[in-house]
């Protein structure tokens, strides 16, 4: 090894190559380029191998990354991805898209004294480098039983992936026209290129995974229909968290008012990331706010510029300090130009006689007091700002979509209308109808949808042996 001693690490972490900001605002190509092999190499030097690791407690689905770095030194990328694999199937998307800084990188123990091992950079560098198992369906396959997925997103497919490993015939009913969920309406290709989730899909496809699209859990049929006249033998109903949220303030029903969600499906799903080969459909003006921090806020701003938009204005409630969004997405914005508006919340939309966005009244605020979060309350001030734009998007958060609940009688719900699961084995109030990732939890991130996916796969599999045996399953036993 390179480094003998701690006081002998580079303190940086190796940087991550990236577009430049004018050229990468006016298209959807990825800004983050990854790394070489030699980038990876040297950053997974940086890893002093602890005895006791405390960057696995911080990962969501208990990576063994100290086992997977040691793997990449000796160039063995295959044994690095075999080992990802154990815990996560998709390190292509996750290393891309999971908030590494706020999960394993934070508990990683060089973190004390400088910058932590750049695990996702390192995770991303093996998924998209390292040549995977060939995919091929299990010899047993469908001898488990038959097990419907409702909702292609990062839930859906971890748990379709497991479960046809273990012998089940497994179905994933998507209601949208192509299959990723999440990833493919929420996330633009700038951030995750469409050639990875589509790789993904295939992998799961070659190994035996259905998928059906344009089938509205819910409305095409139900629940119940599919557990009944359909025949499956087990439900994991992971349809995600899309209903969005407003303020309630005058003029948010106004034309070019959007939700994220609408914005994000319409420019992902209806050619916005071919622009300017292909016209989006959605209308947008010369002047964009934009209201909310977190990551959805920063796609929206960024597709926003990517579209044309001359001004795009980010308007928060509290302090940068405060924005949900990664420190990454956020330096990303600025440089692409963005501007914004921090300690300032919407008051009004102005609409015109047409009925058309003509600007918005923002109300300037300080910070209190920390919240029940610890996150210090935006209390407001006797100042008001009159900011000039012709289109609002909210990105607000989501809330749960009604429609499984409202077409499952007697499944559990919470007070806001999330479906209520068993934190272990992801199982329902209702005989083999499983649940899990953002319909359960409400919003989170992608791996914590998919550790919730392969947590429900491995209690289906019980479930459908009968509950006699847990865990492993077996080829002999499925
Ligand atoms: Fe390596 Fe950091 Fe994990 Fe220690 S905590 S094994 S330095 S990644």
């Amino acid at each position: 090894r390179t480094y003998k001693k701690m006081s002998e690490l580079p303190p940086h972490q190796h940087k991550m190559p990236e577009r430049d900001p004018h050229e990468r605002a006016a298209n959807f190509k990825e800004v983050n380029l990854g790394y070489s092999i030699d980038d990876a190499y040297q950053e997974a030097e940086r890893c002093i191998q602890c005895h006791k690791p405390t960057c696995i407690s911080g990962c969501p689905v208990a990576i063994d990354i100290p086992r997977f770095i040691r793997h990449l030194l000796v160039r063995d990328t295959t044994a690095a991805l075999e080992t990802i694999y154990e815990s996560s199937i998709f390190p292509s998307i996750c290393g891309r898209v999971c908030p590494q800084e706020s999960q394993c990188e934070a508990q990683c123990v060089i973190g004390r004294k400088m910058e932590p091992v750049a695990i996702g950079r390192l995770e991303r560098f093996i998924g998209d480098n390292a040549r995977p198992p060939k995919a091929v369906p299990p010899a047993f396959a469908g001898k488990l039983g038959k097990v419907a997925i409702v909702g292609s997103g990062p839930g859906g497919l971890g748990a379709a992936a497991d479960l046809v490993r273990f012998g089940a015939d497994v179905t994933v009913y998507e209601a949208l026209h192509v299959v990723g969920g999440v990833l493919r309406y929420g996330i633009p290709s700038f951030r995750l290129p469409r050639d990875i989730i589509e790789r993904e899909v295939q992998r799961l496809k070659d190994i035996g995974v259905k998928f059906e699209t344009n089938k509205v859990v819910g409305k095409t049929f139900t629940v119940g229909q599919l557990t009944g006249e359909k025949g499956f033998d087990a439900v994991f109903v992971a349809a995600g968290a899309g209903a969005p949220s407003f303020l309630g303030i005058p003029g948010e029903f106004a034309g070019r008012v959007y939700s994220a969600n609408e914005f994000l499906t319409r420019v992902n799903l209806m050619g916005g990331d071919k622009f300017p080969y292909l016209d989006t459909p959605i209308s947008l003006g010369k002047s964009v706010v934009v209201i909310g921090a977190g990551n959805t806020a920063m796609d929206c701003l960024r597709v926003a510029k990517r579209l044309g938009a001359p001004t795009v204005r980010c308007v928060y409630r509290r302090s940068e300090a405060e924005a949900p969004a990664r420190i990454e997405e956020l330096r990303h914005a600025k440089e692409e130009g963005i501007e914004f508006y921090f300690l300032h919340a919407p008051v009004e939309i102005n609409v015109d006689a047409e009925g058309e966005v003509r600007g918005m009244k923002v109300q300037k605020m300080e910070l209190g007091e920390p919240d029940e979060r610890g996150r210090r309350r935006p209390v407001p001030l006797d100042e008001f700002v009159d900011l000039e734009c012709d289109t609002v998007i909210y990105a607000l958060g989501t809330n749960a979509n009604p429609i499984i609940g409202q077409s499952t009688p007697g499944l559990s719900l919470n007070k806001w209308g999330y479906i209520v699961a068993d934190e272990q084995t992801q199982a329902t109030n209702l005989p083999g109808v499983f649940a899990g990732g953002d319909i359960v939890t409400g919003g989170a991130t992608v791996i914590l949808a998919m550790g919730a996916g392969r947590r429900a796969a491995k209690a289906i599999g019980a479930y459908l042996q009968g509950g006699k045996q847990t865990w492993p399953i077996t080829i002999d036993d499925a």
